[in-house]
């Protein structure tokens, strides 16, 4: 899907902007340090990508959800920066891991078990993260496994413990009583640990102030130019620009039915234009939506299909738009967030679920 020509859609992604969205967020953290969540392919974006563009500015860190995630970031990024590999080693994983110098996070008393066996049997000191469990009850290990591990002198025993982090769950909820808890419970539980440093913010969780930014910060969202501060004004730059392909333009006749179902049904003198994108490429099924064409909004008439969308673009004059003309579906007219409104869901999803069967451009 890399040739323009056959191309029904293309997603561009503004590394600049990212560049740019990682100083942000670094001058807000003043002296903590800024990690880049890159799994699930860098939000759907290019994992390898956003991570060259952010070892230019610095960055030093970064996590993915998946250890194959991270060998292939390996590959790509070479021996500097360290790769955390967030849902941890599964049984069978760990020699690779180990030779990829990738850091396990550890969630759990088994894996730190089988991650100080390896080293054991590698005869090599192994980094490592510990997760701890400071409230969201989804990863980590808890207030009373913590204690045992502050207990036993040889648990981390050929280890190097890079890190103690944890992740809030209410963090986009600003005044969250569960916030100032969960924070409490994790500087606790780092206080029993040897870790070298402590990672606790998300992309809002670095808006929630300096107490939530301990020594080094995991944004993932807001690289990306989704708003971590919802019901604020977004502090971040928009990276991604979906356009896709009309493939065909018709008008039709007052009350004929329109797409799957006859869902809609057309208007007097209604224009149609059907274009290349559907819910294969992540557009919800079910998301009443709007493409945009130079400034004026084209409303979708009737279901999306898997590969097309219906719009109503009688908006526009006749003759306006054209076969093989871009409409924009996320860009400078309608954010990533506006797009995750319409499905009733979060900018994250849209971002994940968006597919490749695009042309990308990088800019
Ligand atoms: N840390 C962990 C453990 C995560 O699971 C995630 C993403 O879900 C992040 C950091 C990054 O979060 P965000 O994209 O909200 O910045």
């Amino acid at each position: 899907f890399n040739d323009p020509a056959l191309a029904g859609a293309i997603l561009t992604i503004d590394l600049d902007a990212v560049r740019e969205n990682y100083r942000r967020l670094k001058t807000r953290l003043g002296s903590a340090q800024c990690a880049a969540v890159v799994k699930a392919n860098g939000y759907g974006l290019g994992a390898v990508e956003i991570a060259k563009a952010l070892r230019g500015e610095g960055c030093q860190d970064f996590f993915v959800a998946h250890v194959g995630e991270g060998l292939s970031l390996r590959s790509a990024l070479g021996s500097g920066p360290a790769i955390y590999v967030l849902n941890g080693l599964p049984p069978g994983s760990e020699d690779e891991a180990a030779n990829a110098s990738l850091v396990p996070v550890l969630n759990s008393l088994e894996q730190l078990a089988a991650w100080r066996a390896t080293a054991h049997r590698l005869s090599r000191k192994l980094p490592a993260a510990l997760q701890v469990d400071s409230g969201m009850s989804r990863l980590g290990m808890a207030p009373s496994e913590v204690d045992q591990l502050a207990g036993d002198a040889n648990a981390f025993h050929g280890l190097d413990i890079v890190l103690v982090m944890s992740h809030l769950a209410c963090a986009d909820e600003p005044e969250h009583s569960a916030n100032e808890l969960q924070r409490q419970s994790f500087e606790a539980l780092r206080s029993k640990l040897p870790a070298a440093r402590a990672s606790f913010a998300n992309s809002s969780g670095i808006f929630l102030g300096k107490p939530f930014h301990f020594d080094l910060a995991r944004p993932g969202v807001a690289l990306y130019g989704a708003n971590p501060t919802p019901g604020k004004e977004n502090p971040m730059l928009p990276v991604v620009r979906l356009e896709a392909k009309v493939i065909q333009t018709r008008e039709i006749g007052d009350g004929v039915g329109i797409g799957y179902g006859h869902a809609a049904r057309a208007r007097l003198d209604m224009r149609l234009a059907t274009v290349s994108l559907g819910y294969a490429d992540g557009w919800h099924r079910n998301a009443a939506g709007a493409a945009w064409f130079k400034g004026v909004r084209l409303p979708f008439a009737g279901r999306v299909s898997m590969d097309s969308i219906i719009l109503d673009i009688s908006a526009l004059g006749q003759g306006v738009l054209k076969a093989g003309d871009l409409v924009e579906f996320i860009g400078p007219d309608q954010d990533v967030d506006d797009v995750a409104g319409f499905a009733g869901t979060i900018a994250y999803e849209i971002l994940t679920g968006l597919g490749d069967r695009f042309e990308r451009k990088y800019l």
